[in-house]
């Protein structure tokens, strides 16, 4: 990485770890690393063990998808939740923004992508077939796309809407309020709220 070649080894290699994380360019790399190597040791080391409990114990849910370090996870597995209706996301943090406006006590189900034939992305290689072989249960009323506003959140919502709806369920699509382009995850929380409440069947 250009900029960490003046640095000793182990610093340089921190650096160049660190401008692989999402957001971080090589200056914000630089910067974490000093602090880091500024931290007490202990403190450092608490940084380097999370993240190897968080990956070590982390996986997802062989339900719905999302990041868990229980199997079912804890939204699967809540018997007070309402399992009529399946809110479908696109990511983990997803369902931790519908989670934070507290109004939906439903189920969820993560498909770790979008549907995007321009990057080569189809149905098949998103969470997709869980999703339909949940739908058996006869307790499901109502599925509820909350793909993101853009054009593949669009498209993958369609594409599930139209394999869903012969089964008789209801297919609901959050309402616009999230801009369009925008991410569910940025959304604040009345406007998701809104979203949410507002949704429209398909
Ligand atoms: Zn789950």
């Amino acid at each position: 990485m250009a900029g960490a070649k003046q640095y000793a080894k182990p610093l340089a290699q921190l650096i160049t770890e660190l401008s692989k994380l999402p957001g971080i360019g090589g200056k914000s790399a630089q910067r974490l690393a000093f602090h880091i190597l500024a931290l007490e040791d202990r403190e450092a080391m608490a940084l380097a063990e999370a993240i190897s409990e968080a990956k070590k114990n982390m996986k997802y849910c062989s339900v719905c998808g999302n990041l868990t370090d229980v199997d079912p996870c804890t939204y699967c597995s809540d018997e007070s939740r309402d399992p009529s209706v399946i809110c479908v996301v696109e990511t983990p943090r997803d369902v931790s923004a519908v989670e934070r406006i507290r109004e939906f006590h439903g189920m969820y189900h993560v498909l770790h992508g979008a549907i995007s034939p321009m990057d080569g992305i189809g149905p098949e290689d998103i969470n997709l077939k869980s999703l339909i072989l949940r739908l058996q249960d006869e307790r499901v009323k109502e599925v509820i796309l909350a793909t993101n506003p853009n054009i593949e959140g669009e498209a993958t919502a369609m594409y599930i809407s139209r394999l869903i709806k012969p089964a008789g369920i209801k297919v609901s699509r959050i309402a616009h309020g999230i801009p369009v382009g925008g991410d569910l995850e940025y959304a604040d929380e009345v406007t998701l709220a809104k979203a949410l409440e507002g949704r429209k069947e398909l």
